[in-house]
């Protein structure tokens, strides 16, 4: 996007990229369909960063509307999945295809198989570029090199450039990622591995209304990603099993009007037969719900309501969608995006501290970094 826009602007742009092909991201994400962005992203509401008023800026001049006509104008069928979440009808290739034409059409030279090893400025105020081809010279570089998810095409050359520039880092760490069992926890519930569930999980002031997916390492899903990046080592996440219901209220009501039926069977009726009969393992004795008292019948109503799950971990960069962190955005300009004492060199994308929710967000963050950056080259 970035390369588009300075492209466009008559800036003679050559892209470094040490995959086989760019954009390789993109044509992974959404499940090879691509969440390009989301209807309602706003800035002030689903983005973590120590400095949240940095994306503000960025995300107003350049919004979904904007990513949304550039997909019409090349004729690129898509929908709206849920929640704003716009996904292409074919393939994410659809959106490669789109930002190379136009890579093309504005002349943007595009090296492939070329690892940038070292970004240093020069004594005359340019840079060189090192990389495991060839030193180039210029006056301006922006370091889109995204965070450290996907191992096996990321690096950490935003992160090894601010070290040697003395620019600080706000701690990395794997978000939007499924969380781990302790190892309690994993032969109680790994037989609930392929079981999908409506929940409501929160974590440190957070919580997401969304599908959790039991794995046989731990939990997945949307809600379980999203709560992920509020979720910190030693934290518990409270699950909510019963999202629409006061659980203990309802048990309480089950008690007085079917005394005789097992706790089972009435749980049964608002939750899926194996989480039951793992609860029945674990959680409780299957009695007659009337043979309990009150108390009891509350007790579980509200463990339904909050079942705290402890996670061991998370499965780590492997699986993230994103990275926690990235270049401290106080130390550079939220309209052009260069770094403060570090004139001619630019950080846009995951490299920032900058991380959006699952939906779309952290597309629409690269979009509009790169193609306001773009305006300031
Ligand atoms: C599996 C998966 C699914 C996702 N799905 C979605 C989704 O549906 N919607 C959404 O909004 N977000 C999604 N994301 C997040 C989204 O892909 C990223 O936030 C976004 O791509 C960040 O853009 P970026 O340009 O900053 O970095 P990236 O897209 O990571 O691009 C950085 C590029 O720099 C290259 N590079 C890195 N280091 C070097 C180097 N030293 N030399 C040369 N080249 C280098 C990399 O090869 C890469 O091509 C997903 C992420 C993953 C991993």
């Amino acid at each position: 996007m970035c390369a588009i826009q300075a492209g466009n602007r008559g800036l003679r742009v050559r892209v470094l990229e040490q995959g086989p092909k760019v954009g390789l991201k993109i044509l992974v994400s959404g499940g090879g369909r691509c969440n390009f962005t989301n209807l309602f992203a706003d800035p002030r509401q689903q983005f973590l960063s120590e400095n949240p008023h940095f994306c503000i800026s960025a995300m107003n001049r350049f919004d979904p509307s904007d990513f949304i006509a550039m997909v019409e104008a090349a004729d690129i069928p898509y929908h709206e999945k849920k929640l704003g979440q716009l996904f292409c009808d074919r393939s994410a290739r659809d959106i490669v295809t789109m930002l190379l034409d136009r890579c093309a059409a504005a002349s943007v030279d595009i090296q492939v198989r070329e690892r940038v090893a070292e970004i240093s400025p020069e004594d005359d105020g340019g840079f060189s570029v090192t990389t495991d081809k060839t030193t180039y010279t210029t006056s301006k570089v922006v370091v889109a090199s995204g965070g450290l998810s996907m191992p096996k095409i990321a690096s950490d050359l935003a992160f090894r450039t601010a070290d040697s520039l003395d620019m600080t880092v706000v701690p990395l760490r794997p978000a939007l990622v499924p969380l781990t069992w302790n190892s309690e926890d994993k032969p109680r519930y790994d037989v609930l591995s392929g079981i999908s569930v409506d929940v409501e999980a929160a974590c440190n002031g957070e919580s997401f209304r969304e599908n959790l997916l039991f794995t046989h390492r731990g939990l997945s899903g949307p809600a379980i990603l999203q709560i992920s990046s509020f979720w910190r080592d030693g934290d518990s996440v409270l699950i909510n099993l019963l999202p629409d219901v006061d659980a203990a209220d309802w048990l309480l009501a089950q008690r007085q009007s079917k005394p005789q039926q097992k706790l089972a069977t009435v749980l049964k009726t608002r939750l899926v037969n194996r989480l039951v009969e793992v609860m029945t393992d674990h959680w409780f004795e299957d009695v007659k719900i009337g043979s309990l008292s009150p108390g009891a019948v509350a007790e579980l109503g509200a463990r339904l309501n909050a079942w705290e799950f402890k996670p061991g971990g998370s499965e780590g960069y492997r699986t993230a969608e994103v990275t926690l962190g990235g270049i401290n955005t106080d130390e550079v300009s939220s309209k052009t995006f260069e770094v403060k004492k570090v004139p001619g060199l630019f950080v846009i994308g995951e490299a920032l501290d900058v991380t959006g929710w699952l939906g779309g967000y952290n597309f629409q963050w690269a979009w509009a970094s790169g193609w306001c950056c773009a305006q300031h080259l």
